[in-house]
């Protein structure tokens, strides 16, 4: 679904990403991790092409989306994008949030996009707030707004920047536990997190990044039983 080719980004004279490889199969999770500043956010970033990678490929199914040929707007109807603020339409319900970008990007007609919509949010619990502006919700049903609106455009990868890093600890669990379900659906799924349980129960894979390098890549029981790296064994203990 997605293959990573000898990436590379700076910014300015601060390389942040100094070679990354790896692919990310259909229907795989894969949970990314490692130190603050390490790039996670920018190889995610990348992804999508928020970033402009400085060298190296990056293949979103055959297509190479660092050509100059390729219509990036359409690769990014298909990765839904989720980051750690939300980042909702204040001025917009629920409701109008989810089925914006299906109307007016793909021209989905209203009534299916709406009943799209519905169907969405019952899937991650807020069927109730259709009707609701989002400064009425709390964070961690902002947060499950935002990844229903992410697959109202029926995305085949989903992209998960440190969703559950800026709620309150009681509302991890909410998030988390859509996450999981939308895992079990079979969606590609590419997730920064520091929620190491999270990562090991539902991650399919684990990439251990440090200082821009891809440190580690492993199945999540050989990474937290093992690690192969001094680096990730650090890291392990402080987060366990
Ligand atoms: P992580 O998500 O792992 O914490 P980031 O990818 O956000 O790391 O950042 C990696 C490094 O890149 C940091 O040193 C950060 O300061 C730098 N960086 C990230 N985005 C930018 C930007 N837009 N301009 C300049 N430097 C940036
Ligand atoms: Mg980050």
């Amino acid at each position: 679904m997605i293959k990573i080719e000898d990436l590379h980004k700076s910014f300015g004279k601060n390389e942040v990403l100094k070679g990354i490889s790896t692919q990310i199969k259909d229907g795989e999770v894969v949970a990314i991790i490692g130190p603050s500043g390490s790039g996670k956010s920018t190889l995610l970033r990348c992804m999508n092409l928020l970033e402009e990678p400085t060298s190296g490929h990056i293949w979103i199914k055959d297509q190479d989306v660092t050509s100059k040929k390729t219509n990036i707007n359409k690769v990014r109807q298909n990765l839904g994008m989720v980051f750690q603020h939300f980042h909702l339409f204040p001025h917009k319900t629920v409701l109008e949030n989810l089925t914006y970008a299906p109307v007016s990007v793909k021209g989905v007609p209203r009534k299916e996009a709406e009943e799209n919509a519905h169907e969405l949010l019952a899937k991650v619990g807020l069927a109730e707030k259709a009707k609701e502006y989002p400064n009425r919700l709390s964070g961690g049903q902002k947060q499950r707004v935002a990844i229903a609106r992410a697959l109202a455009m029926d995305p085949e990868v989903m992209l998960f920047d440190e969703p559950t890093s800026a709620l309150d600890p009681e509302m991890v669990k909410e998030v988390l536990e859509v996450m999981k379900a939308l895992a079990q659906t079979g969606m590609t799924m590419a997730i920064v997190t520091h929620e190491m349980g999270f990562a090991r129960e539902v991650a399919d894979r684990v990439l251990f990044l440090d200082n821009g390098m891809l440190v580690e890549d492993a199945a999540p029981v050989e990474f937290f039983t093992a690690p192969k790296t001094e680096r990730a064994k650090v890291f392990l203990e402080k987060m366990l």
